[in-house]
């Protein structure tokens, strides 16, 4: 149950950075090794052999992130032949120098498991066994079931520390598996906790959302009805509690369902610009009736990389229309400005700009507002109302995306919130 759980997952970026960097750290030691100091035969070919492997390895994880696991399978096989011919090599060698070398390269075969299962969703426990099959294999091969006192005395010794490698590495397998099981289980316990809490906000949300949006619906009616100022006054101050209900919902449900770990981008081709045009589209009744300018503009010789995005269409909107959302809560007049480009000093990268001539935001404060909960006390916006998960939902959404939001701001003279997008995330 757990492995179905986890082996449905795809590695997370996390995960796949690491072992990527660790096969290039292989690739590295290795071709270090091959120039200094290989003193047998066996490791002057095998050594130059898996820093080639591990480089090619660590260029096919950066290509192909998503297949990791046939990725890491593939390299550990040679590597098992690697280390088994070492160990059989050495103990050839009936010298104290054979001796040395059967113990010096046992020392990888501990690495080659922990290595299987920090890098191997699935498999890792079929690997280390035939690994260990090999070494007991190539012992009896070599050694036979005579006991140890037939043997002459240095080969005697040879064979001591192999037995020793036989006795004590079942338990190294067996202490990995079990750390790896348990670290399962309590990733699929988080899963279903995250999957029950989605579950129950998804239904409170639908439950309270759907009353909400018939109330809305209905004040408009009563708007029109509205005969006096005061009238007038606590119809609006009925539209404002009830649309204020509906976007802390909205936060809510949506900061939840980012803390879920099985949460996955739907990546597709997007065309930037014509999404970004359609979204501030949506919000300009809105910035009307507070008499703001909203543009969307591009820079014409970026059109052509902009029109194919590899991106979670629907996230970028989102994230779009937290920060125009913003904008316009936190403009009191001026314009709201949404450019979208190529980033000048990263390559392969979009960047997306939100920019207002708002009430701005003080240094201090520029950091933490993107941290939960976190609203600024403004009286200078005439109190709006928020949940302060905006910007968060914002910056987790944007990481997820591969990219990075950073902010520049003036008090008094506006913000500029600027979200830089991988061209394939
Ligand atoms: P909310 O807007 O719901 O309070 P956010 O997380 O979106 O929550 O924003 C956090 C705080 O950052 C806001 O309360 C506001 O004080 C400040 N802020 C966000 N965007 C702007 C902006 N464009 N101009 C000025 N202040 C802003």
């Amino acid at each position: 149950m757990v492995d179905a759980t986890l082996s449905s997952q795809p590695p997370a970026r996390d995960e796949t950075r690491i072992v990527f960097w660790l096969c290039t750290l292989v690739c590295m030691g290795a071709a270090y090794l091959s120039f200094h100091g290989l003193t047998n035969p066996w490791d002057r070919i095998g050594v130059p052999i898996m820093s080639a492997l591990y480089g090619l390895t660590a260029w096919c994880l950066w290509r192909f992130p998503e297949r990791m696991n046939t990725i890491i399978f593939t390299a550990l096989v040679p590597t098992s032949l690697y280390i088994l011919g070492g160990v059989y090599m050495a103990a050839q060698d009936t010298t104290a120098t054979g001796l040395f070398k059967l113990a010096s390269g046992s020392q990888f075969m501990p690495v080659f498991y922990i290595g299987a299962f920090v890098a191997l969703q699935r498999g890792a426990n079929l690997i280390c066994w035939l690994h260990y099959a090999g070494l007991l294999g190539l012992y009896l091969f070599q050694y036979g079931l005579a006991p140890r006192s037939s043997l002459p005395p240095q080969a005697a010794m040879n064979a001591h520390v192999w037995m020793v490698l036989l006795v004590a590495q079942p338990a190294c397998i067996v202490a990995l598996h079990y750390i790896t099981a348990l670290k399962g289980r309590l990733r699929a316990t988080e899963l279903a906790s995250h999957q029950s809490k989605e579950r129950f906000l998804a239904m409170l949300s639908h439950e309270i959302r759907s009353p909400l949006q018939a109330m809305l619906g209905s004040i408009d009616l009563l708007a029109l009805k509205a005969q006096t100022p005061p009238e007038r006054r606590a119809v609006d101050r009925i539209r404002t509690a009830a649309s204020q209900l509906d976007t802390h919902l909205r936060d809510v449900t949506e900061y939840t369902r980012l803390e879920n770990p099985a949460w996955q981008l739907q990546t597709a081709s997007v065309d930037l610009p014509a999404l970004a045009q359609e979204v501030c589209d949506t919000y300009l009744p809105q910035a009307q009736s507070k008499r703001l300018d909203i543009v969307c503009e591009w820079p014409q010789q970026d059109v052509l990389a902009l029109h194919h995005v590899w991106t979670d269409g629907g996230r970028v909107r989102q994230i779009l229309s937290n920060l125009i959302t913003n904008a316009l809560k936190y403009t009191v007049s001026g314009r709201i400005t949404v450019r979208v480009g190529l980033d000048d000093t990263h390559d392969a990268t979009a960047r997306i700009e939100v920019i207002d001539t708002g009430i701005g935001i003080p240094p201090p404060d520029q950091q933490r507002i993107f941290e939960p909960y976190v609203r600024l006390d403004d009286q200078r916006a005439g109190n709006v109302e928020g949940s302060g998960l905006g910007l968060t939902v914002v910056k987790r959404l944007v990481e997820r995306l591969g990219g990075e939001v950073s902010l520049r701001s003036e008090v008094g003279q506006g913000s500029c919130f600027s979200v830089s997008l991988p061209l394939s995330a």
